[in-house]
């Protein structure tokens, strides 16, 4: 697909402003495999206006102009483009709310020049843009759409990437688009961005990534935006597998899968068992577990060990040690892994104990303190972790991360 991109602007001519939007819009456009075939720099007239519409590429499917969108007598754009186009200027009642709620921010009102910018030509469809009271514009003519943009360097990209690029995935690429979404646990996205730089910024034209976190995992989604989609295909599971060998083993599955449905497959290949003691979490990795079809294969059960009595009773915990450490330290959360596995004669038990919050953390344990233990049939394995103030994550947090460190010992696990 073949784009052009025209930058509206006396200042830009006479060099006081460099154009920096068409390289924005064109690397987008180029990541998502969008050739941009020209760019024009053009006066603030009418004149020019439409004669550098009048000389778009035949084979142009985009146009991109920026510039000129402002209420003041010259800022011309969208008075040419509605002469261009046909039609009048009529307001739109969601684009001058828009503009109403970004004066109020400001903490002023709208004046009637203000109001003027809610008037759009009835050819267009408007590009609501939020960050700023210029609304960008959608024409189309034939096979061929025209997106005019503001000047301002911030709201185009805001627009570009906002609603731009995902209108022509959606609407103009749809066949030819192919995603593979990698998922990784238990490294922050920031780190894993610069695991990978080299790789990200060596990445051809129409393959791009897109970082997808939620508490505890990162997704990451290759799309490929060929023209041919068994190219794309090609192209993909290429990067998907350079992807995963510089991760290694951060990742766990791919596409849809969970961390539970990874480990059940796991665990039956290797015949092996599974228990949990949860203090922190409350049982919510047990729930995980049970939510996989078939987990009562593997699973056998779980102790909710909330209280330190139940510790002590249900699992074996030595009361000195509780007293000594604490409930959240390392020599208690190895005892109730180990408890867990001998009460359930699991192969594996994980245990959790830590503050969930949003209160009872002190200066040497805060809020989000979490220890985590696998005892597994060689050795049991200790964590603490940091994690934030919010209890809900904290608990979402702590069991991804669990499930994970076990995920990598039944890897171990011979059976
Ligand atoms: P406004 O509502 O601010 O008037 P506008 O859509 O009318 O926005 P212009 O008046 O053309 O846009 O430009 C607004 C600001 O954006 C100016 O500071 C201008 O220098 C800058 N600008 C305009 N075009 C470009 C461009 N192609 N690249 C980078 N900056 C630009
Ligand atoms: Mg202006």
């Amino acid at each position: 697909m073949q784009a052009e991109i025209i930058a509206i602007g006396d200042e830009i001519l006479i060099g006081q402003t460099v154009d920096t939007n068409s390289a924005f819009i064109a690397t987008r456009l180029n990541s998502i495999g969008i050739k941009v075939a020209q760019k024009r720099v053009i006066a603030d007239e009418a004149g020019a206006i439409e004669r550098a519409l009048d000389d778009v590429l035949s084979d142009t499917v985009l146009v991109f102009t920026t510039g000129g969108l402002g209420p003041t007598k010259d800022d011309i754009t969208k008075k040419t483009l509605n002469g261009y186009f046909g039609g009048e200027l009529v307001f739109n009642e969601k684009v001058y709310q828009n503009i109403v709620k970004l004066f109020r921010s400001f903490n002023r009102t709208p004046s009637e020049i203000n109001r003027s910018q809610a008037f759009l030509p009835s050819s267009c469809k408007p590009v609501l843009n939020k960050i700023g009271t210029a609304s960008g514009m959608h024409f189309k003519q034939g096979k061929r759409h025209y997106f005019s943009l503001p000047g301002v360097p911030y709201e185009t990209e805001y627009l570009v990437e906002n609603k731009i690029i995902p209108w022509i995935s959606e609407n103009l690429q749809k066949g030819n688009v192919v995603h593979r979404t990698l998922l990784t646990q238990g490294v922050p996205e920031s780190e894993l961005a610069e695991k990978i730089a080299d790789w990200e910024n060596s990445l051809p034209l129409g393959i791009s990534l897109a970082y997808l976190p939620s508490p505890g995992l990162v997704r990451l989604r290759l799309s490929s935006y060929e023209e041919d989609s068994k190219e794309a295909l090609k192209k993909i599971n290429r990067k998907a597998k350079e992807l995963r060998e510089i991760l290694g083993d951060i990742i766990f599955g791919e596409n849809a899968q969970t961390l539970e449905e990874v480990i059940g497959i796991s665990l039956k290949q290797k015949k092996a068992t599974l228990s949990t003691a949860e203090s922190c979490t409350g049982g919510y990795i047990a729930h995980l577990i049970t939510s996989v079809p078939g987990s009562s294969e593997y699973f056998m059960g779980s102790i909710v060990s909330y209280s330190n009595r139940a510790k002590k009773e249900l699992l074996e915990v030595n009361m000195e040690n509780i007293v000594a450490h604490g409930a959240v330290s390392q020599e208690v959360i190895e005892q109730m892994a180990e408890g867990a596995r001998q009460k359930f004669h699991t192969d594996f038990a994980i245990a959790t104990s830590g503050i969930a919050g949003p209160t009872g953390g002190t200066d040497e344990k805060p809020v989000g303190t979490v220890w985590i233990a696998v005892a597994g049939p060689q050795r049991i394995i200790a964590r603490q972790f940091r994690f934030g103030k919010n209890r809900e994550r904290n608990i979402r947090k702590s069991a991804l991360m669990a499930l994970d460190m076990l995920r990598r010992e039944i890897q171990k696990f011979q059976s």
